[in-house]
C-alpha cells in the first residue's frame, strides 16, 4: 500500500487537462505524460485519458498509414497510440475507457435516447453531449491503474487535436462548465503551443501563442500553465512577453525545446518548478522529493547519451515509411537495448523490395534493401494485416534461419515464420496462411473461429491471454524468469493450424507456448540457431523502460552476442548495464521512462 503521507490530503480527484494550439503533433501526449510522471514521482496515484475528438468509436478500424500503429490494452482496447506513452511514462495499465472518441460518447448518449432515458425532451449537443463527457471523465478518473488497486488521485486529460478545431468544441464546453463544477482547486489547464523560428530571422515568434491564447480564453478556459513548444531554449524577453500578452506570470510559462530523449522531458519541466506549481495551484500538500527522482531520471538520461555499443535490427514491415507505424515496437526495442547499454539503429526495410518483381522493376531498391538486411545484427518481423509484401518478409525469415541471424517474429511474423518452414523445411512448396491464399494445400496458418469475415472491428482475439509454458527446455521461458505462464497481449484474426504440429515438431520447429486450452499455438522456437523466436502476441505492448519484455530483450542480446552469457549468469544483466537503483520504490519515485526518442519539432516546412 502506498504511504498516507504520499496521498494529498483533500482526497479529491485533480484534473488537469492539457490542451493544443497552433498545430498538433509537437509532442503533446508527450508532455502530458511527464507531467504525469512528476505528480507520480512526488507519489500520487496518477491515471489519464486520452480524448480523441474524431467519430470513429476506437481506433480499430485505422490504417497504419494514417494513423500509426493500433495500440492494444488489457481489455482488447484498440486505442489511439498516445495510451502507450502513458502506460509506459507512468507504468500503468489502462483500459478501453480511457479513451475518449466523439464517436464513443454520441453512442452513448444515443443508445440512452433510445431507452427513453431523456423522457422525450429534445437531446442535444449542450447540455446533453456536454453532460455525457463530463460524466464519463469523473467515472474513468476513479477507476485504478495500478496493481495496489488504490484509486487515483491525479487524472491528466490530453484533449487530442488544436483548440478552435470544429471537432472539440462540444469537448471544450464540457470542461469549461466542469471547472466550476469541480471547483477551481481541482481543475487546472496546461495548454502546449508552439513558437516558430523562422530561419530568415531567427527569432523566436510569439504570435501564434498569443493567438492560441486568446482563442482558448474565448472559449472560456484560462492556462494555467502555458508549455511552449521550440527548436532551442526560449530567450527571456520571448518569456517575458509571452507572459505579458498572454496574461499569465513569467514562471507560468514553461519551455519545451527539442531534447536528445524524451525521456528528458519530465526533467526539463521539472527545473522549471512545474510540480511545485502544480501542488501549490492544486492544493495538494505534500512531501515532494523531485532531487531524488531528478538523480535516477538524469542517470537513464546521461546512459541514453552515453552509448559507445551500436546493435542494429532490421525492421522488415510494410508500413515503413511513416515511423508511428511501428511505434510500440521500436520503443521496446529501444528500451532493451537500453538495458544492455547499446545503442540501437533500426534499419527500417519495406519487405516488397525484397522480392524478385522489385529486382526486375527497380534494381537498385532490391539490393539496397538486402544489403540492409544482411549487415543486421538481427532481425524482427513485426505483426500486419494484407498479403502485400508477405513474400518478402518470408524470404528475410529464411534467410534468418539459414544464416543464424537472431530474428523474431511477432504475430504475422511468426506466421510467416511457420510457413517459411513448412515450405523450404517439410518441402510444403505452396504452405501459406488462408489469410493469402484461402485454397493453399497446405494452410498451415488458419481462420480462428472468432473471425467473423465482412465485418471489420471487433472481430479478432484482442487484449490479455495466457500463454502456458510446455517445457523447462525453451529460451523464452528462461528470459521471462522461469515461469510457468505469462499474460501478454493479441490482435489477431488467424492462428497456426495444431492440426500439423507434429511435422514441424519432427523437424525441430517446437511450439513451446500455448494457450491454456492447447489448442492455440503461442511461442515457437527453432532447435540449433542462436535466437530464432516467434510469438502469437504482442510483447512490445507491455514492454517498460526499466522491465524491457523479454521475447525483445532475447533478441537485442542474441544480436548482440550476449545472449549465452546471460542465460549462464542465471538472466541477470552484467553490473555495467544495471541500473544503479531500484525503479519501482514509491516513496522515492516512480518507474522513469527512458524513451529515448527524440522530443524535435516537425519540420515547419512540411507542414
Ligand atoms: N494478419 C494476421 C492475423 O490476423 C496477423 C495479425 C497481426 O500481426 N497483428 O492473424
Amino acid at each position: 500500500m502506498f504511504s498516507p503521507i504520499c496521498r494529498h490530503q483533500s482526497g479529491m480527484m485533480k484534473y488537469i487537462l492539457v490542451t493544443g494550439g497552433v498545430i498538433s503533433g509537437i509532442g503533446k501526449g508527450i508532455i502530458a505524460s511527464s507531467v504525469g510522471t512528476i505528480l507520480k514521482s512526488c507519489g500520487l496515484h496518477v491515471t489519464a485519458i486520452k480524448i480523441d475528438p474524431y467519430i470513429n468509436i476506437d481506433a480499430g478500424t485505422f490504417s497504419p498509414y494514417e494513423h500509426g500503429e493500433v495500440f492494444v490494452l488489457d481489455d482488447g482496447g484498440e486505442v489511439d497510440l498516445d495510451l502507450g506513452n502513458y502506460e509506459r511514462f507512468l507504468d500503468i495499465r489502462l483500459t478501453k475507457d480511457n479513451n475518449l472518441t466523439t464517436g464513443k460518447i454520441y453512442q452513448s448518449v444515443i443508445n440512452k435516447e433510445r431507452r427513453g432515458d431523456y423522457l422525450g425532451k429534445t437531446v442535444q449537443v449542450v447540455p446533453h453531449i456536454t453532460d455525457a463527457i463530463q460524466e464519463w471523465v469523473v467515472k474513468q478518473a476513479k477507476v485504478p491503474v495500478e496493481d495496489d488497486g488504490v484509486e487515483p488521485e491525479v487524472c491528466v486529460i490530453e484533449l487530442g487535436g488544436t483548440v478552435g478545431d470544429i471537432e472539440s468544441m462540444p469537448f471544450i464546453e464540457a470542461f469549461r462548465q466542469f471547472q466550476f463544477k469541480v471547483k477551481r482547486e481541482n481543475f487546472c489547464n496546461i495548454h502546449v503551443s508552439l513558437i516558430p523560428q523562422p530561419s530568415a530571422t531567427g527569432e523566436q515568434k510569439t504570435k501564434p501563442t498569443q493567438n492560441t491564447v486568446r482563442e482558448l480564453r474565448g472559449l472560456g478556459l484560462s492556462p494555467d500553465l502555458i508549455m511552449c513548444r521550440c527548436a532551442t531554449a526560449l530567450e527571456n524577453s520571448v518569456k517575458e512577453k509571452i507572459s505579458m500578452f498572454c496574461h499569465v506570470e513569467p514562471e507560468q510559462v514553461i519551455c519545451v525545446h527539442d531534447v536528445s530523449s524524451i525521456y528528458k522531458v519530465p526533467l526539463l519541466l521539472e527545473q522549471q518548478g512545474v510540480c511545485g506549481f502544480l501542488t501549490r495551484r492544486l492544493d495538494m500538500p505534500m512531501e515532494t522529493r523531485p532531487r531524488r527522482m531528478l538523480t535516477k531520471w538524469k542517470e537513464m538520461s546521461d546512459r541514453s547519451d552515453r552509448l559507445l555499443e551500436h546493435c542494429s535490427i532490421a525492421l522488415v514491415g510494410k508500413y515503413t515509411k511513416f515511423s508511428d507505424s511501428y511505434a510500440s515496437v521500436i520503443k521496446a526495442l529501444e528500451h532493451s537495448a537500453l538495458a544492455i547499454s547499446h545503442k540501437l539503429e533500426v534499419k527500417n526495410i519495406d519487405s516488397a523490395n525484397l522480392e524478385l518483381s522489385t529486382l526486375q522493376e527497380e534494381p537498385v531498391k532490391y539490393h539496397e534493401a538486402w544489403q540492409k538486411l544482411c549487415s543486421a545484427d538481427g532481425i524482427l518481423v513485426p505483426g500486419g494485416f494484407g498479403v502485400r509484401g508477405t513474400e518478402g518478409k518470408i524470404h528475410a525469415i529464411n534467410w534468418a534461419r539459414k544464416q543464424k541471424k537472431p530474428f523474431l517474429g511477432v504475430c504475422l511474423g511468426m506466421q510467416l515464420a511457420v510457413c517459411e518452414f513448412a515450405r523450404n523445411t517439410l518441402g510444403w512448396a505452396d504452405a501459406n496462411s488462408t489469410e493469402f491464399d484461402p485454397d493453399t494445400k497446405h494452410p498451415v496458418v488458419i481462420d480462428m473461429p472468432e473471425h467473423n469475415p465482412g465485418q471489420m472491428g471487433g472481430t479478432m482475439r484482442l487484449g490479455k491471454r495466457r500463454t502456458i509454458f510446455m517445457t523447462n527446455n525453451s529460451v523464452l521461458r528462461k528470459l521471462y524468469g522461469d515461469v510457468e505462464y505469462v499474460d501478454e497481449r493479441h490482435r489477431h484474426r488467424f492462428e497456426v493450424n495444431p492440426e500439423l504440429k507434429s511435422h514441424f515438431e519432427e523437424k525441430g520447429l517446437r511450439f513451446v507456448g500455448q494457450d491454456v486450452e492447447g489448442e492455440r499455438m503461442e511461442v515457437i522456437e527453432l532447435d540449433d540457431h542462436p535466437y530464432f523466436v516467434g510469438v502469437q502476441y504482442h510483447p512490445e505492448f507491455t514492454s517498460r523502460p526499466i522491465k524491457p519484455s523479454p521475447p525483445y530483450l532475447g533478441l537485442l542480446l542474441a544480436a548482440a552476442g550476449k545472449l549465452p552469457g546471460y542465460l549462464v549468469k542465471g538472466c541477470q544483466l552484467s553490473p555495467r548495464d544495471t541500473y544503479s537503483d531500484t525503479y519501482s520504490d514509491r516513496s522515492g519515485s516512480s518507474s522513469p521512462d527512458s524513451e529515448i526518442s527524440e522530443l524535435k519539432m516537425p519540420s515547419l516546412s512540411n507542414e
